[in-house]
């Protein structure tokens, strides 16, 4: 009866969707409801929330709820009157970047503001050609896509864009290490900016996920971005961070993944945690190039920055602070990470585990010595922790490694629960052979 009923919406969704609109699992979940950490399915099931980063404070925080309702049942409109909302928020989240990064501009997607970071980033230089990572996602528009190196077309046939190696310490670079590798990797972002020039085109910037996440959240090697940002301001290009998935405190110490390494952006983009799942992006700058490009460029979003959109976004704010996320991100981080650690003691198929407060990859290997990526492995164990109840999904460049990114309210409890049903799955997985 229950699995007609998932046939049934399923077809539907296919007929008004089409078959290719991603779906995670092989039993895709019928979801209904959500609450802090935790998602029920239209029968009643619970499951732990270990990947989804949008509901950063917490599925349905009561706060962010509150505060969404009650600005929608009072005022919504768009940015072309003064509201104090606009001004109060950005005046709060601009209070958390370095000194030199104090005007923003907002949008609905993380994608948007991604779009709009190119556009500045090319007006502002007078230079086209950007540099990113030869497996990077940043979002869905036509100038977005170019740069979207690991899956999307359009990026394999722009004259606009170069790549250079995903900077993996794990997977290093003509097996380097320490500062020789960094030196490696910022070389061949020194040779895309060299390939620009060799075909008569300027250096606009170097646009990267300061986590590296899509990627596989790499162990990034110390001194690389550094480095590459030097050779890219050189040739007259700017430094764009994405701080889509990295944001918001996400990695603990710091509220902006950047801000963990030695030189401030130029640009900085955001989105997905922004608004608690309410559309809410945007892009933070230098102040002299977001006055240069709007005064040249008019740019309006209809519904980037409305009084609902602020009011939700003073909210998260709010919720990060009261609730102590950051500091949650680092404890219960350690937590979830000593775990993963004991569990690579125990499964071979652990390869590396890597962490960055409430943010973590697991990269499954078949061989530890030839590091051959278990991707077959790692989808079978993101459907069996389903089928327990718990939510993680698979990143990078070969789907093998384990993405494991919680709502920040995670906690030890949570963790122990992750743990187990991790342990249970790999114990599975080994029993069942290779693949
Ligand atoms: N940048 C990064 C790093 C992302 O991961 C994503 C979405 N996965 C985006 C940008 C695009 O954001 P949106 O889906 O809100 O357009």
């Amino acid at each position: 009866m229950a699995d007609n009923r998932a046939q049934d919406l399923l077809s539907r969704r296919y007929r008004v969707m089409g078959h290719h609109t991603p779906l995670f699992y092989e039993k895709p979940l019928h979801l209904v409801r959500g609450e802090g950490v935790w998602l029920w399915d239209n029968e009643g099931n619970r499951y732990l929330d270990a990947y989804n980063n949008v509901p950063h404070v917490g599925h349905c925080h009561p706060r962010v709820v509150e505060a969404l309702s009650r600005q929608a049942g009072t005022l919504n409109i768009h940015t072309r009157y003064l509201h104090n909302n606009i001004v109060d928020y950005l005046e709060r989240l601009t209070s958390t970047f370095d000194e030199g990064l104090q005007m923003a501009m907002l949008t609905c997607t993380g994608s948007e503001a991604n779009e709009l970071a190119l556009r500045m980033a090319r007006f502002c230089t007078g230079g086209q050609g950007v540099i990113v990572t030869d497996f990077a996602y940043h979002g869905n528009t036509e100038a977005v896509s170019e740069i979207g190196t690991a899956f999307m077309p359009e990026a394999k046939t722009t004259r606009r864009v170069k790549a250079f190696p995903i900077p993996d310490s794990y997977r290093p670079l003509d097996g380097l290490g320490g500062e020789p590798l960094a030196q490696a990797y910022a070389d061949r972002v020194q040779q895309a900016i060299d390939a620009f020039h060799a075909e008569g085109m300027n250096v606009a910037g170097i646009l990267v996920c300061p986590d590296f996440a899509n990627e596989g959240l790499l162990n990034v090697p110390p001194g690389f971005l550094e480095k590459a940002v030097t050779k890219v301001r050189q040739a007259g290009g700017v430094f764009i961070a994405d701080e889509v998935q990295a944001g918001f405190g996400r990695s603990g110490r710091h509220f902006w993944a950047h801000q963990w390494y030695d030189v401030t952006p130029d640009i900085v983009t955001m989105g997905k945690p922004m608004g608690n799942g309410h559309p809410l992006a945007g892009v933070v700058a230098r102040p002299d190039m977001i006055e240069a490009f709007s005064r040249e460029s008019m740019y309006f979003n209809t519904f980037g920055g409305t009084p609902v959109s602020c009011a939700v976004g003073i909210a998260v704010l709010d919720a990060i602070e009261e609730d102590n996320l950051m500091q949650n991100a680092v404890t219960t981080g350690a937590y979830v990470a000593d775990g993963l650690r004991r569990l690579q003691q125990k499964h071979e198929l652990i390869g590396d585990v890597r962490e960055l407060g409430m943010f973590f990859g697991v990269e499954l290997v078949r061989d530890r010595k030839a590091k051959t990526p278990a991707s077959t492995e790692s989808r079978r164990i993101i459907n069996l922790m389903r089928d327990k109840g718990v939510l993680v999904s698979t990143i990078g460049v070969h789907d093998a490694i384990l993405k494991v990114r919680p709502p920040m309210p995670f906690q030890p409890g949570h963790a122990d629960i992750l743990l187990k049903a991790l342990d249970e799955a790999l114990t599975q997985v080994a029993s069942e052979g290779s693949v």
